[in-house]
This record gives C-alpha cells, structure tokens and sequence, in this order.
C-alpha cells in the first residue's frame, strides 16, 4: 500500500485519434510543473501518476496550476485481491469525518468479482460500523469515498479541481502585449490557459519609465511563464515615436496613433517569433482608446487576427481573475506604463481611420518602426 496523486485531464478526452499526442504532452508538463521534486511521474490507463513524494501538499499545488489538467487527488493505491483490507482502509479513511457520506464505486476491471453496487454496499456497511459519526446520503452527501478498482485499488476522498484548459504548446503561439496593469496579464493567462504558447512584447518609454517598471513586466512575465512556460519578452524603446507623436500629431488622436504603432510593431515581432496572433488586454468602453470605433483604428494596421479575451469582462471580473492566478499584487505596484506619460487631456473616443491616417502623414512611420525594432531587447523568460 503506498499513496499516490492521481492526475485527471479534462478536455482532452474529447479528442479522438490524437488523444495519445495530448497525452503525452500534457505529461511533460506535469514532469516539468515538477522538476524540483524528485518523483516518480507517469502515464498508465489514460491517467497520469503521481508517487514517491514527500509532502502532497506542494505536489498537488503544482499540478493543479498545469494548464490541460481537470483535478487532482490523492490516494491510497492498494491490492484489489484481498476486499476485507479494502473494507479496512475505506473505514480508517473515513474515521475523520462526520455527518453524511456515500461510497462511489468503478470497476474498470470489468473481471473484478465485485461489481460497483456490490462494492458501493459492502464499503458502506464497513464505514457505518467504523465510524458512529456518520450517516449514508446517496443523494447529497457531504463526503463521497471515491474507490477505482483498476490493476490495483484505488481509494480517495477529497478532489482538487484544477485550472482546466489544454496542455502548454498544443495550440501554437501568440504576441502578447504586455503593460505593467491589470488587464494584459489576465488576457495573456486566458489565452495561454488554452494550450498557446506566449511571447510578450513591452513598450518602454525610458526615461518617463524606470528600470523598476520594466522590472514590474518581467515579473509580470515571470508569473505567467509559471504557467504558460517559457517565453520570450521583448522590450521596445518606445520614446522617440511617442515624442514624435506628441510633436507632430493633434492632440486629441495621440493615444490612437501611439496605440497603431503598438500594433504594427507587435505584429512585426510576432512574425519574427513564429506567433500567429496578437493578444491585447483590451475590453470594450473601458477607456478611450477602448470604444468600438478606437478598437476598428487599431485592428487595421495589423495582418495577424487579435485577441481579446476580456472584451466583453468587466473590470471587478478582471481583477478576481488577476488574484487568483496571483498578478494582482504585482500589476498594483505603483511604477508608472508609457500610456500615461503622454495622456492627452481629451482622447477622441470616436476615432476616424480617415483622420488616424492623415495624421500620421506627419510622420515616419516605417523609419520610426525599424529604428524601434533594430533596437528590442529580448529577455528570455
Ligand atoms: P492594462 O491594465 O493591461 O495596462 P489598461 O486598461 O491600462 O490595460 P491600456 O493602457 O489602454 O489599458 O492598454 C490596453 C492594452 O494595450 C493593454 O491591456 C496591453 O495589452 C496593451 N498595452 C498598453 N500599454 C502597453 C505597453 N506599454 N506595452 C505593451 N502593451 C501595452
Ligand atoms: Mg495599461
């Protein structure tokens, strides 16, 4: 008898012929979720394996941040050959507990002798006579003795859920534009959470913005990596467009431009890093450079498809989003972002691509772009 972690995937099991292949993919990213741990992982009857740990407490923390798996648990795995030890281990399992409960039996050894109503009566009848505390509920019980009788037998209780999504790398890659707020490491997270693997791109406006808020990005990209893996993130000095911009477009159309220029420039980046898409953190209406008619501006200066995963999230969404995945803390820090050293006093929020493009007759677009772009530093992640 040892303990394990069982590991449970969710969506995968839709997938048919190519199942194997997210399989065995999402297994490397358990092993790597535990790189740090010496244990034993591996893959046996479409379910992933945990054993050889000492405290299941961190392992279980790891694997549930990997993207592809559904939940977790940990059991006591044993011989299915002798039930009067099962009876035994099912009644000491649930001597802790106390009100209601109910035993739910799977026979995927479909030889076994018991079948799963016969196993579900005997585990009860053991557990009623163990353990005066509780009482059988079939219908809504407060605690559920899970039991699989595979090549051995497995006995839990408690179940984790996990954060779902599909295995890191299963669906190519995007751009994400990545700000020092809120909103653009949620969007990077709900994208990546599907199996997309990310880069990142920062637009820095040295010296409006210090090293301490380029840091507060890499940190940001840092928390990400932990789930999405590794990424890389590309820092690109952005002050001579936006003084640029400043000088020589009218006011009202700034944040717009400087947003076009975002935009090119990381759909440039994204082709050089083999990504397919943008990923931006924008929702509709949340600032100026937000609305319907901003949001039309900016799309057009890109080939690539651009994604928005919070596009129709309100902001208090965001910000649980942001705590729970652990970015909150950090986007909170105070060092300031490029879009507020040049806010003009009164953005257009109902931009015209016709006036967008006239304004930037003004200026050298493709010379500014590859300056900024011949002079990115690239972190990797
Ligand atoms: P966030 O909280 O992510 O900063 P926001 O609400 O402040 O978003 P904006 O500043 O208008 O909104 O930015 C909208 C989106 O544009 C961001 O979510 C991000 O994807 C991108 N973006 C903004 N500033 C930068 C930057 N300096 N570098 C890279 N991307 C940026
Ligand atoms: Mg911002």
């Amino acid at each position: 008898m040892r303990k394990i972690i069982m590991v449970r995937y969710g969506e995968i099991y839709l997938k048919g012929l190519n199942r194997p292949y997210f399989l065995n993919l999402l297994l490397q990213r358990v092993k790597e979720a535990l790189i740090d741990y010496d244990v034993s992982v591996w893959l046996s009857d479409s379910r992933i394996y945990v054993s050889d740990f000492e405290d299941s407490y961190l392992i279980i923390n790891a694997v549930c941040k990997v993207f592809g798996v559904h939940s977790v648990c940990e059991a006591v795995e044993m011989s299915k050959e002798d039930f009067t030890d099962i009876e035994s281990q099912a009644a000491e399992m649930m001597s802790g507990f106390s009100g209601t409960f109910k035993v739910n039996a799977r026979r995927a050894d479909k030889k076994y002798n018991l079948n799963s109503p016969q196993i579900n009566a005997k585990l009860g009848a053991a557990i009623l006579k163990n353990c005066p505390n509780l009482k059988v509920d079939v219908k809504e019980p407060d605690n559920i003795l899970h039991v699989e009788i595979r090549d051995k037998a497995y006995l839990y209780v408690k179940v984790h859920e996990a954060v779902g999504g599909m295995p890191s790398g299963s669906n190519g890659k995007a751009m994400l534009l990545l700000s020092a707020g809120i909103d653009s490491p949620v969007a990077g997270y709900l994208v990546a959470r599907r199996g997309v693997s990310l880069c990142a791109v920062h637009f820095y406006s040295f010296p409006y913005t210090g090293e301490r808020s380029k840091d507060k990005v890499l940190s940001l990209a840092k928390i990400l990596s932990s789930y999405s893996g590794k990424m890389k993130v590309y820092i690109v000095p952005f002050t001579k467009i936006q003084m640029e911009i400043h000088e020589k477009c009218p006011d009202n159309y700034t944040t717009l431009i400087m947003r076009r220029f975002m935009m090119r420039i990381a759909d440039r980046l994204a082709s050089s890093c083999e990504a397919q898409a943008i990923i931006t953190g924008e929702s509709i209406g949340q600032v100026a450079s937000q609305t319907m008619e901003a949001l039309c501006c900016t799309d057009i200066v890109v080939q690539k498809p651009v994604f928005r995963p919070l596009i129709g999230f309100d902001k208090e969404h965001i910000i649980n989003i942001a705590k729970e995945i652990d970015s909150y803390e950090t986007s909170c820090l105070p060092y300031e972002d490029c879009c507020t050293v040049f806010t003009p006093k009164h953005p257009v929020t109902k931009p015209r691509i016709d006036r967008a493009e006239q304004a930037e007759q003004y200026l050298d677009t493709e010379n500014l772009i590859e300056e900024a772009i011949s002079n990115v530093e690239v972190i990797e992640i």
